[in-house]
C-alpha cells in the first residue's frame, strides 16, 4: 500500500562525523541519504523530507564569531535559514539526480519554511538548547554582559551559550506545502524551521525548534500516515547502552510513556523523537511512528527493521 510519509532526517544524514565538513563531503554524504530516500519513492510512497541542521549551524555561528570584527554577526533565525538554504540545495541536487538515474519523473523542491513559536512559551524562560562553540569563563562573562547571551558550564569542556527551544505551534508555509507534495518531492522546516513569533508581522528570534517535533507537525498537518525518524540506531532500546540492553521492534503509546518515566530515553537524542513519535501515533487512528536507521527506511516502512510506536 502506498503510503504519505514525512521523512524526518538526524544529522548523520546530512555529515559523516569523522570526515572534515567541506561542501562537497556534505554533498556526498547526501548522495548516500539520498538513495534511501529515492528506494522510497521507487516504491511509490509519497515523500515529504524535513532535516536537521545542529552542526551546520554550529558551523555558521562559528563563522559568525571568528569574523565579527569584519561582518556583524547574523541572528540565529537568519543562521537557520542559511543552513535551509544550503542542506535543502545539496538534497534537491542528490535526489534529483537519483531520480533520474532511476527514470522516476519527479523533482525535489525545498521551502524556507518558517514555524511559528508563542512569545509566552516557558522556553524563553529556560533557555536549554547549547549550541555553537565552547568558551572561557571570561569568555562567558563578556557575552552575558554584552550580548545578554545565556551560558552554562558544559559537562566540564567549558561555556556554551544555550538558547530557548520553543514548542513549534503553526507551520506559517504550509498551506503551499499542501499544495506542492501531490507533485513534488517538498523539503521543509529544515532544522526544525525558522521559529517567528505572531506580532503584527512575523519576527525571527533567537531559539532553536527541535527537529522531531517540528517534524510530527508537519506530519499531522500533513495527514501522513507514517512519521519515519531516520537516525543512527537501527531500533529504540531499553536500558541503552547497559548490558541489559533490549532494542524495540514495536511499542505502545501506553508503554512509550512508561519507558518515558522511568528514564529510558536521553533527553537531547532519543526523549525528542520518542515524544515526537507518541504524539504523532495518538493524534488519530490508523497512523504510526517508526524510529529507524537511516539505511533501513524502506524495509522499516515493510515492518521489517525499526521500532514502530502505535496506538
Ligand atoms: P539525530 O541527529 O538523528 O536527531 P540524535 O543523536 O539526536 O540523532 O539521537 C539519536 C541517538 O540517540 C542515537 O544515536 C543513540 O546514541 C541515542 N540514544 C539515546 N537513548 C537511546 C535509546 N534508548 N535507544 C536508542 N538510542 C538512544
Ligand atoms: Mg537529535
Amino acid at each position: 500500500m502506498f503510503m504519505k510519509i514525512v521523512v524526518a532526517l538526524g544529522g548523520n544524514a546530512l555529515q559523516e562525523g569523522k570526515k572534515a565538513p567541506t561542501a562537497l563531503e556534505q554533498l556526498n554524504i547526501i548522495k548516500e541519504t539520498s538513495k534511501h530516500i529515492c528506494d522510497l519513492i521507487e516504491e511509490g510512497h509519497q515523500l515529504v523530507i524535513a532535516h536537521g541542521n545542529g552542526p551546520q549551524v554550529g558551523r555558521i555561528l562559528l563563522q559568525n564569531e571568528q569574523s565579527k570584527n569584519e561582518i556583524p554577526p547574523m541572528s540565529l533565525d537568519v543562521c537557520g535559514a542559511m543552513t535551509q538554504g544550503m542542506i535543502g540545495y545539496h538534497l534537491q541536487q542528490a535526489i534529483g539526480e537519483e531520480l533520474q538515474l532511476r527514470n522516476i519523473d519527479k523533482k525535489a523542491i525545498s521551502i524556507v519554511t518558517q514555524v511559528v513559536v508563542d512569545k509566552n512559551d516557558k522556553a524563553f524562560k529556560n533557555p536549554t538548547k547549547p549550541i555553537g562553540q565552547f568558551y572561557s569563563k571570561e569568555e562567558a562573562d563578556i557575552l552575558i554582559e554584552e550580548k545578554e547571551y545565556t551560558m552554562t558550564e558544559d559537562a566540564g569542556r567549558g561555556y556554551r551559550r544555550v538558547v530557548p527551544s520553543p514548542v513549534p505551534k503553526e507551520i506559517v508555509e504550509i498551506d503551499v506545502i499542501k499544495k506542492l507534495v501531490d507533485e513534488y518531492i517538498v523539503i521543509t522546516v529544515g532544522g526544525g524551521g525558522i521559529p517567528v513569533i505572531k506580532e503584527n508581522t512575523l519576527k525571527g528570534v533567537e531559539a532553536v525548534i527541535d527537529k522531531d517535533l517540528a517534524s510530527e507537525k508537519l506530519a499531522e498537518d500533513l495527514d501522513a500516515d507514517i512519521l519515519l525518524i531516520l537516525t543512527a540506531v537501527e531500533k529504540v532500546a531499553l536500558n541503552f547502552g547497559k548490558k541489559d540492553e533490549m532494542w524495540l521492534d514495536s511499542v505502545s503509546v501506553k508503554e512509550a510513556n512508561r519507558f518515558v518515566a522511568e528514564g529510558h530515553f536521553a533527553k537531547g537524542s532519543m526523549l525528542p523523537k520518542i515524544n515526537a513519535a507518541v504524539k504523532f501515533a495518538s493524534s488519530k487512528k490508523g497512523r504510526k511512528a517508526i524510529i529507524a536507521s537511516l539505511n533501513k527506511g524502506s524495509d522499516a516502512v515493510k515492518g521489517k527493521s525499526g521500532t514502530v510506536v502505535e496506538i
